[in-house]
């Protein structure tokens, strides 16, 4: 199959965060990872707050605690992002009950991630009204690093380790690790140095 041949198969992914369904399976033979490892993020969310007055969405320190000790770099700001740049528009919209958070890149099969629409349009997080209404600052912290981490291209870490790995990657309502781990980094180096070069 020749390159143009492959670049054509994308597949949009949205990994939506649901409170009961199971998530996706870790173990995946091969990575897709963003083309160049800086990631700007245009976040519309950082006017609103929490029932705690503090900000609903901590957006900028999810962006800051996946760009430490990684090869990744995400470049937080509120306006709309250089045109054709690697981008993610974090907004908040109405969702039901049974989600807290969507994360929509495009994945393709020779290995990259672009924005939506073959890159026509930002990826995007969608993160739910009623969830940020509701919940404490720990458990926004985890929403907004668990969501920026399906950005990346990590997927939910699985049943066996859920219960020792306090990454923000454990899937469902319950957990509240509101950070990833070094696992986290490591993955995210191995992701991010397998693709290049
Ligand atoms: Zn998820």
């Amino acid at each position: 199959m020749n390159r143009l041949t492959k670049i054509l198969t994308a597949l949009a992914i949205t990994f939506g965060c649901l409170a009961v369904s199971a998530p996706p399976a870790d173990a995946a033979p091969s990575y897709n990872t963003w083309r160049t490892d800086v990631i700007y993020i245009q976040d519309t969310t950082s006017h609103l707050k929490g029932k705690d007055g503090r900000e609903r969405w901590p957006v900028r320190e999810a962006a800051r605690l996946w760009g430490h000790s990684s090869p990744l770099h995400f470049v937080y700001g509120t306006s709309p992002c250089t045109h054709r740049s690697q981008c993610v528009v974090v907004k908040e919209v109405t969702m039901p009950r049974t989600t807290t958070g969507t994360a929509s890149t495009t994945w393709w099969s020779d290995g990259t991630i672009r924005g939506l629409d073959n890159g026509t349009r930002p990826a995007e997080v969608r993160l739910a009204s009623w969830w940020g209404k509701e919940v404490d600052y720990r458990t926004r912290q985890k929403t907004a690093c668990h969501e920026l981490g399906h950005i990346l291209g990590l997927a939910h870490r699985d049943h066996a380790t859920r219960n020792r790995d306090k990454s923000c990657m454990v899937g469902g309502t319950g957990a509240t690790h509101y950070r990833p781990t070094a696992a986290d980094y490591r993955l995210v180096k191995t992701m991010y140095s397998a693709n290049r070069g």
